[in-house]
């Protein structure tokens, strides 16, 4: 795993380490390259919904907008019509937005068709582009292997007259689907596969999201992708490092064209541990019932995150923390988490909630009275005031909080032990009812009236403090525990004869059906996030909840000592 530490800063002065892209744009603007101008973009293809690795690549290209007092748009990439739906359109603004970022243009490369179109015209005309008749498979055999050069097809010197007349029967539509394509005519010895002879053009009767029937040949995508580029204006265009091997044809189109030429520049995507990041498997995931939906809270989907109670603010945090580089790592997941925690940790009221309840009966509190306690929303931010919490003579505590035979370093409620109850008193447990299977269900206790605020005038001494909630006024609630949707760091490292998906993890959803809730969560608000004290952050789940019956979901767990005893027992 490894973190870069060469992360932008919101101030971008120049004493700080500048990321290697910033580095380039600082030369740029220093050389009076694009007259000083920054314009990215971030271009996604509507096929699918944005996933935690799009946030890097948004973070960047909107974060040196924001840096070099640019601009930056957003352009779909559309050119596959097979795959594209406006569903995804309307998730990726969405979730762009909810990010904290605003386009200056909001584009598509399906706009550029009649502009591709001529100057695919253009390219025939001046001899760098030709019909050819190849099948796929046939066009696979002649572009060789790397090492093994390939073999010129035989359409390659068809006259500029002959291509014309073929390229414009192909738009109109007189040719089946796959026979014929339009291809460049570069270099089919090039020892970067991606020059020899690559496709501009293919036929293909599909109706596209947004021109309709309109056209029955579409541009592919390494054609489309810098010209949409260079038509916007975009003077640095990021993208990935696979698309290192693309750069020459890049350039080439655009050379060839002679029109304004922006600057690749890649770097590395994000990897991290125990999850899937490509579309393609997302999309598996969903169609094939693995997970609810896109925004099932485990995946690692924008949509997935916000529902499972991230902020824009941890995702942005994360962005910077990871950095930029140029070589490929896998970050650790805790890396995610950690800054969900950091962010939580400064913005979560704290609030009790029982999620495995077991009755307690304070034997000596009297029936009917109701003490209202102070307790404090939250010891970061003293804005957040006090609450009052009720406290009667029956509760709920978590059942791992008790332990019959408890070994002598259980520093919670055990028979003849004695506990402090947060924000309350000392409790001490007398009696352990039990069910005729033998499972403890109730437990006889006695409080101490002198130890209120969880102190004792004798100076005696508790080792723990627990949560706990008034029976009569507790809220009652499912709540969802969620896991790594994958069981090992690398999903796709997979045995022979299994895949991928043999490496999820059967146990990355567990619902408590009925939860025990303090009173103030009868009127929890959908976006607010809660820290239940001692068992993590939660937030009501935008989906499922309703007011009669309300879904958490848990963000993210806690990682303090209490946490982790309560594992161990
Ligand atoms: P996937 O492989 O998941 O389908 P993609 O690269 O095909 O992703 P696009 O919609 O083409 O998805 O990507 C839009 C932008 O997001 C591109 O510039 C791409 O480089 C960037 N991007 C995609 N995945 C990552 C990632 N894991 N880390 C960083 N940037 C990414
Ligand atoms: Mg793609």
């Amino acid at each position: 795993m490894s973190h870069e530490d060469n992360s932008p800063n919101d101030s971008g002065t120049a004493t700080e380490r500048r990321n290697f892209i910033e580095q380039i744009i600082d030369a740029d603007i220093e050389h009076g390259k694009n007259d000083g101008r920054v314009h990215t973009r971030f271009p996604p293809e509507p096929n699918g919904y944005l996933h935690i690795g799009h946030a890097k690549s948004i973070c960047l290209n909107f974060g040196l907008k924001e840096q070099f007092g640019g601009k930056c748009n957003l352009r779909f990439d559309d050119t596959n019509p097979s795959k594209e739906e406006t569903e995804y359109v309307e998730s990726i603004q969405n979730d762009v937005r909810w990010l904290g970022f605003e386009w200056d243009n909001l584009l598509f490369a399906s706009d550029y068709f009649a502009q591709l179109h001529d100057w695919a015209v253009q390219l025939i005309k001046s001899g760098d582009a030709y019909v050819c008749d190849l099948t796929a498979d046939e066009m696979r055999e002649y572009r060789g292997k790397p090492g093994v050069p390939g073999k010129n097809s035989p359409h390659r010197e068809r006259t500029v007259e002959e291509n014309v007349e073929l390229f414009a029967k192909m738009k109109a539509g007189e040719f089946p689907d796959g026979a014929k394509t339009l291809r460049a005519k570069i270099d089919m010895e090039s020892p970067n596969l991606n020059m020899r002879d690559p496709v501009l053009y293919r036929i293909m009767r599909a109706h596209h999201h947004r021109t309709g029937d309109k056209w029955c040949i579409y541009p592919m995508y390494d054609y489309t992708h810098g010209q949409s580029d260079s038509m916007e204006g975009i003077t640095h265009s990021i993208c990935t490092l696979e698309f290192e091997d693309h750069r020459p044809l890049y350039d080439w189109f655009i050379t060839k064209l002679g029109i304004h030429h922006p600057q690749q520049i890649e770097f590395a995507r994000l990897n991290l541990t125990y999850t899937v990041m490509s579309k393609r498997k997302l999309l598996q995931l969903v169609n094939e019932g693995h997970v609810t939906g896109w925004d099932d809270p485990r995946m690692l989907t924008i949509s997935g995150l916000r529902r499972r109670g991230y902020t824009p603010e941890s995702l942005r945090n994360f962005c910077k923390q990871i950095g930029v580089a140029k070589f490929n790592s896998t970050i650790d997941m805790v890396v995610l988490e950690n800054n969900l925690r950091s962010d939580l940790n400064k913005i979560a009221n704290r609030v009790m909630a029982v999620l495995r309840p077991l009755k307690v009966v304070i034997e000596n509190f009297p029936e009917g009275e109701v003490q209202e306690l102070d307790a404090i929303n939250n010891p970061e931010d003293e804005s957040a005031g006090t609450r009052k919490i009720p406290f009667s003579r029956e509760l709920y505590i978590e059942q791992s909080d008790f332990m019959e035979d408890a070994p002598k370093k259980f520093f919670r409620l055990a028979p003849g032990r004695e506990v402090r109850l947060r924000y309350a008193y000392f409790l001490k447990c007398n009696e352990v009812i039990k069910d005729d299977d033998g499972n403890v269900v109730e437990l006889r206790c006695t409080y101490d009236p002198e130890t209120k605020g969880g102190k004792a005038p004798d100076g005696r001494k508790v080792k723990g403090t627990i949560h706990w909630v008034s029976a009569e006024h507790a809220v009652s609630a499912e709540v969802r525990l969620y896991d790594h949707l994958f069981a090992t760091p690398d999903p796709n490292d997979v045995e022979d004869g299994k895949t991928w998906l043999d490496n999820m993890n059967p146990n990355s959803l567990e619902v408590l059906a009925d939860c025990k809730l303090e009173r103030s969560l009868a009127d929890a608000e959908m976006g607010n996030r809660y820290q239940f004290e001692r068992t993590g952050y939660f937030c009501l789940d935008s989906q499922d909840s309703k007011p009669d019956a309300l879904v958490f979901n848990r963000a993210v767990s806690l990682r303090d000592t209490w946490a982790k005893i309560s594992k161990k027992s």
